[in-house]
């Protein structure tokens, strides 16, 4: 019988990430599958807190690391706290979402507990009581099923494999884990933290809507000229409204390598693709974008797929996209930014 147990750590303002509760949602129906038991665990500055918000998440106490030398993440501070939650829990399985935090200090976690790890998970199924992952090599193009015998397993979970756990507040029953740690350990100040403002935070993984900005916007129009102020104030006030994620094609943001007048907002973070990201979102816009496959394949995560092009036989009218405006996107940006402001 394999004995779960489930990683978080809470934000700065006690609450916890989108994707950890999709993972929680995701581990707790796990558990329930299997018929073991799942334990949870948090970690951070005020983990009792907010593990009261946890309620019916476990059947038994909610193992807890707290104090401020866990506020901030720290390679150190987490590895050790995290390794001390696993020597107490005892766990077969050790699972937990993908957030930074959680990314860069999860392996050193299985290495100290003498387990294996599996990053970038998006799947587990269970045949017979045993437990197999799967996972996208390639660039998403292969999609492999693996299994493993050796424990303790750490799986790392990437968002959306569920609905999000929803936070209900309660009596929670709280089992502390002593992590003391010598001085050595907290050697590393932060100092603060920086976040772009939200107008020049152009990704925005939470977003329903990923809008795509090809290399059109920077070439000549039917009056013979380049518009990339223009191309640049329509983008941005659509986003402004609209609340979109902003994504690119490598054309558009290796012209801005190459000297040329671009979007002033994009970079290479923006490209999606095959040499890009792989986003999700549930719909998909694509502008001045031709649509061909080593961006397409960026858009795999992308359910509900539009785009607006002047070339009728362009890549998304080939099976690429679900509706395709044979439309100049000056044109309908402007239309729908006039919209949106009504
Ligand atoms: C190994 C490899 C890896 C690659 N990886 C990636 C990757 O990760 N991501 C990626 O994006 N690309 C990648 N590419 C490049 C990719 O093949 C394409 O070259 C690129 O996606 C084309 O970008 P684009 O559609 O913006 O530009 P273009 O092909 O120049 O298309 C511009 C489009 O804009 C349209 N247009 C112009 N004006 C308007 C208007 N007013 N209204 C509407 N439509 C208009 C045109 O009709 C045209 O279809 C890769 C290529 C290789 C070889």
């Amino acid at each position: 019988m394999e004995r779960f147990l489930y990683l978080l750590h809470h934000e700065n303002d006690g609450s916890f990430a989108d994707r950890a509760l999709e993972g929680l949602a995701f581990a707790k129906a796990l558990a329930a599958q299997v018929g073991g038991d799942l334990h949870v665990a948090v970690c951070g500055e005020q983990a009792t807190k907010a593990a009261h918000n946890l309620a019916g998440a476990s059947q038994q106490p909610i193992l807890v690391v707290e104090g401020a030398e866990f506020a901030f993440p720290r390679f150190a501070t987490d590895a050790a706290a995290l390794t001390a939650i696993c020597e107490t829990a005892a766990p077969t399985v050790v699972l937990a979402c993908s957030t930074t935090r959680m990314t860069r200090v999860l392996a050193a976690v299985a290495c100290r507990c003498k387990g294996a790890i599996d990053t970038h998970i998006t799947g587990v199924s269970v045949n017979g009581g045993q437990l197999s992952v799967q996972r996208w090599y390639y660039r998403q193009r292969i999609q492999a099923e693996q299994c493993r015998s050796k424990r303790p397993w750490f799986m790392l979970f990437e968002g959306g494999m569920a609905p999000a756990w929803q936070i209900q507040t309660g009596t929670v029953q709280i089992q502390k884990v002593e992590c003391r740690l010598p001085a050595d350990k907290i050697r590393t100040i932060v100092e603060g933290k920086r976040t772009p403002s939200g107008e020049s935070q152009t990704i925005r993984p939470a977003a329903n809507l990923l809008f795509v900005a090809g290399a059109g916007w920077t070439k000549k129009q039917s009056d013979g000229q380049t518009h990339p102020d223009q191309a640049a104030s329509l983008i941005r006030t659509f986003l402004q409204l609209g609340g979109a994620s902003l994504g690119s094609t490598k054309s558009l943001v290796d012209l801005k390598g190459e000297g040329q007048t671009v979007l002033p907002f994009l970079t290479h973070l923006n490209q999606v693709g095959q040499t890009g990201s792989t986003p999700r979102h549930p719909k998909g816009l694509a502008t001045c974008c031709h649509g061909e496959e080593p961006h397409v394949v960026g858009w795999r995560f992308i359910n509900e797929r539009r785009a607006i092009n002047l070339d009728a036989n362009c890549g998304w009218a080939q099976g690429k996209a679900d509706v395709l405006y044979v439309a100049d996107a000056f044109a309908v940006l402007e239309e729908i930014n006039k919209l949106l402001q009504e």
